[in-house]
């Protein structure tokens, strides 16, 4: 049953008041981004007014704070993922920058041709690409997960593509398309069994499940801020340490090097390592705000809650005549994907935002995975910790408007 207290969480996102098109805004697009709480666009405000400073270098009392806020920062994301020490945790720009770290500085360094890399159809473009072109650079090659006719990984699926060349395997935990939970741990498993290194793009995972690495047996975690209440331009590459240690740096410059000469560089321990030129230091620190406002409203409360809102909606809309939903039944994340018939999904979203309900339509960076439904694109309906069943009333509502619309 819905947890009706969360329900008031709306009043904490100050955007949520604002009107669209004389109707109330129904933001179904947090898969896309998420709104910001209130607590988390003061933090910002609140370092640029009172601690603003460069970190890591100078010793006054401005740049001391700075320095503490942007370490507490990195010790906040360590405990939230269960990191065994902070220096796992590597500030990047999202997940898109911490997968392509992974392949430039871990990849190219340990793959040789013959080896294969393990990547499903259902991958975001931003934890494809880095596979696809760290193949061509070290002659290794991509092998598929083949899903089944539901849009799910099974474990047999999943055997038979890892094997002895297997030296590395690259899933989401959640599809940002089909709404689809995948059995992470069970693939560590298998990814381990043959000494192959597991990635996991979590960018839509981390914000809505508690999360410990060390139980989900990834090897490197990547997840963005801004789809977590935090701001954009901010995310974590969180790596086993030994591993970490063991990568290239991929952006050279300031603060990430122990002694410079006129032709050589050593490298800083880490996470400055990793962590060259000025980083988004007031990004960290609303970051931190933003893991301590989910973390007051409890990572379970918000799982239960957004699982709950996307089961709920692949219903309804699968109920509804005309209407094609993606991706399993059950269990079903917090994004439904769906078409309405005979309409082009960027007219489904132009309709549904004349009636102030936000959804995303394209092929929501995932090229392969409209070519394996055989589509060109689909509307997409996301949800958050702010949504509730009134949204998923007004969803079913604009599809209703939709078919009236163009006269179905
Ligand atoms: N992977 C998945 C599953 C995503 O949903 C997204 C964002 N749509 C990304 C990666 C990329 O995240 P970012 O744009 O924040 O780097």
């Amino acid at each position: 049953m819905m947890d009706v207290t969360l329900v008031d969480l709306k009043k904490d996102f100050p955007i949520l008041a604002r009107p669209i098109n004389g109707h109330r805004l129904v933001y179904l697009d947090s898969a896309a981004t998420t709104q910001k709480p209130q607590v988390v666009i003061d933090a910002e405000v609140d370092f640029y007014t009172q601690h603003n400073a460069n970190v890591l270098r100078s010793v006054h009392t401005l740049a001391e704070e700075a320095t503490t806020l942007f370490q507490n920062a990195r010790h906040t994301v360590a405990t939230f993922v269960g990191a065994t020490r902070p220096e796992e945790i590597v500030f990047t720009r999202g997940t898109t920058e911490s997968l392509n770290l992974v392949a430039r500085g871990f990849a190219d360094k340990f793959l040789k041709p013959g080896d294969e890399i393990v990547v499903s159809p259902m991958e975001h473009h931003s934890n494809l690409i880095p596979w696809q072109q760290a193949a061509k650079r070290t002659g290794a090659k991509l092998r598929y997960i083949e899903l089944s006719p539901d849009g799910q990984i099974t474990l047999e699926a999943a055997q038979a593509a890892i094997g002895d060349h297997t030296r590395m395997v690259a899933v989401s935990h959640v599809s940002n398309v089909l709404g689809t939970i995948n059995p992470v741990a069970e693939i560590a498993e298998l990814a381990h069994r043959v000494n192959a290194v597991l990635v996991v793009d979590a960018a839509q995972s981390v914000p809505h499940q508690p999360i410990d690495v060390s139980q989900l047996g990834a090897d490197f975690l990547a997840f963005s801020g801004h789809k977590m209440c935090g701001p954009t331009g901010i995310g974590v590459l969180w790596g086993r340490y030994p591993l970490l240690v063991e990568s290239d740096p991929v952006i050279y410059g300031g603060e990430m090097i122990t002694y410079v000469d006129r032709e050589t560089a050593t490298w800083a321990d880490l996470p400055e390592k990793f962590e060259g030129g000025t980083p988004n230091i007031a990004g960290a620190v609303g970051l931190a705000a933003a893991i301590h406002y989910l973390e007051g409203v409890g990572m379970e409360r918000i799982q239960s809650h957004t699982q709950e809102l996307g089961e709920m909606a692949f219903d309804r809309l699968q109920a509804i005549p005309g209407v094609t939903v993606y991706g399993p039944k059950r269990p079903h994340s917090a994004v439904v994907a769906f078409n309405v018939n005979r309409v082009h999904p960027h007219d489904v979203a132009q309709v549904f935002d004349s009636l102030g309900v936000a959804i995303r339509a394209g092929h929501h960076c995932a090229q392969p995975l409209m070519q394996w439904l055989g589509v060109g694109s689909t509307a997409r309906a996301s949800f958050y910790l702010y949504n509730d069943h009134q949204d998923i009333e007004a969803l079913a509502h604009a599809i209703e408007e939709t078919k009236r619309y163009f006269r179905q």
